[in-house]
């Protein structure tokens, strides 16, 4: 990982909204807060639960999907 990513990434504590997992030193901050793109909901959830998607269907965005520029 790039020097000056580390530095502006912020490791999540705590557990998942969703399955109780508690975060690892790989769960950021921005890859940790969600949002659905169908009902917008929040939530805080691990990267399995990530991938399952919120209940209603749709897909749940962390930063780097919304933001997709901000990685280059
Ligand atoms: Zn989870
Ligand atoms: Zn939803």
């Amino acid at each position: 990982m790039p020097q000056f990513l580390s530095s502006f990434l912020v490791v999540q504590r705590g557990k998942c909204e969703e399955c109780g997992a508690e975060f690892g030193t790989s769960e950021t901050l921005q890859s940790t807060n969600v949002e659905c793109n169908n009902c917008n909901k929040k939530k805080v959830v691990c990267r399995k639960c990530k991938i399952k998607g919120c209940e209603c269907g749709g897909k749940l965005l962390d930063s780097w999907d919304k933001n997709p520029g901000m990685i280059f």
